[in-house]
């Protein structure tokens, strides 16, 4: 098996270019390269070229690979199909918004939570991803972003300089079953990517003991809730996890974190149908007497609830409601003083919802 020269340490790459007769200071050339994203060796043009096939043999830059990297129309979104050292693959994405450049980024290689809406967790959960193979994720949007240009790290600097500015921890997996490494990681992230911790954003299906951690260790990052229902009994329906954490004892947690830090807690909604039997679409998490509900919980809190209109998977027998429906849902927030956007769809033309380009893959293997 090749070596990841990623995950030497400092003294481990010293060692390593010297039993190779190299001198000392190509350890030092080599970590710049991976600390940019260097997907190869190839693209590391001040080693010597005899020095570069020889690693290329041996070694692995990163410990995550692109299989696949699919470009929106509009340029604004590239996703990427990884594959981890044990073959598991994952997916990352970059969004390049006015405000800066954002990467979700995975924290498990697929998820045992069991939504019923979710097409991560139809493989059920292959293993928890570590410190580097997040970190990874950020340097091939990096590398994406800016290639062999060294990061401009300036502190508190423009967001939008050109280099991954924002960490958004949605993509596959429940990040609080796996919170020491994720902690680990965002860590990282802002001291050596510079990324402030107000840039960050943790989203959860509703763990509380994990919601309680990441309150004790006492960062100002932004936590998101996965909601996506306003009762027990719906939400039970659609996520496993809530006959664990009811609504109430998952908020009050969630509440709690926010007023610790003095931030604005993200509601995540997803708004579905349901094929009826006479084949008309039922609002089946949507309709005016759920989103009265929703304003009931969230009156009096520091929310932004984010609707997001349900996006197809195949796998799964939920189905798109108008986009009436989702106005008016939205109207009914509102109107009760909660606020309120609806998430556009970024991207949606490269591979649809989060998860399907690693379950097609899948199946294709
Ligand atoms: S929505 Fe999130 S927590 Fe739920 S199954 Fe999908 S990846 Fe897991």
């Amino acid at each position: 098996m090749k070596t990841v020269l990623f995950n030497l340490t400092d003294g481990e790459l010293e060692k390593f270019v010297t039993d190779l007769s190299q001198p000392r200071f190509r350890a030092k050339q080599i970590r710049e390269w991976l600390n940019r994203g260097a997907p190869d060796f190839a693209s590391m043009k001040n080693l010597p070229e005899d020095f570069r096939s020889k690693l290329g043999e041996i070694a692995e830059t990163l410990p995550v690979k692109i299989v696949k990297k699919l470009e929106s129309s509009d340029n604004q979104t590239t996703k990427f199909l990884l594959e981890l050292g044990d073959g598991e693959q994952i997916e990352c994405v970059l969004m390049r918004t006015t405000y800066g450049n954002s990467v979700c980024v995975s924290s498990q290689a697929g998820c045992a939570m069991g939504c019923k809406f979710c097409a991560s967790t139809l493989l059920g959960l292959k293993r928890n991803l570590t410190v580097n193979e997040m970190f990874a994720q950020i340097l091939v949007a990096q590398w994406e972003l800016r290639g062999d240009k060294v990061r401009d790290i300036k502190p508190n600097g423009d967001a939008n300089n050109g280099d991954v500015s924002h960490i958004v921890v949605m993509g596959t997996g429940e990040p609080l079953q796996n919170t020491e490494n994720v902690i680990g990681f965002l860590e990282r992230a802002n001291t050596e990517m510079n990324i402030s911790w107000r840039r960050i954003t943790v989203s959860t299906c509703g763990i509380v003991p994990g919601i309680n951690d990441l309150n004790k260790w006492g960062r100002p990052i932004n936590l998101a809730i996965s909601l996506h229902a306003p009762t027990d009994e719906l939400r039970s329906s659609i996520m496993p996890i809530n006959n664990k954490y009811k609504v109430r004892e998952v908020l009050d947690a969630a509440f709690a974190f926010s007023a610790t830090h003095n931030r604005q807690l993200m509601i995540e909604y997803i708004l579905l149908g349901k094929k009826d039997q006479d084949g008309s679409i039922v609002l089946y998490n949507a309709n005016e007497d759920h989103a009265l509900k929703l304003a009931e919980l969230m009156r009096g809190h520091n929310v932004m609830v984010n609707l997001i209109p349900w996006n197809s998977v195949d796998e799964r027998d939920f189905a798109s409601i108008s986009g009436n429906a989702v106005h008016r849902f939205q109207d009914i927030l509102i109107k009760n003083g909660i606020h309120t956007r609806i998430r556009r769809e970024r991207g949606a033309d490269i591979g649809s919802a989060c998860g399907q380009l690693r379950l097609k893959n899948a199946k294709k293997g």
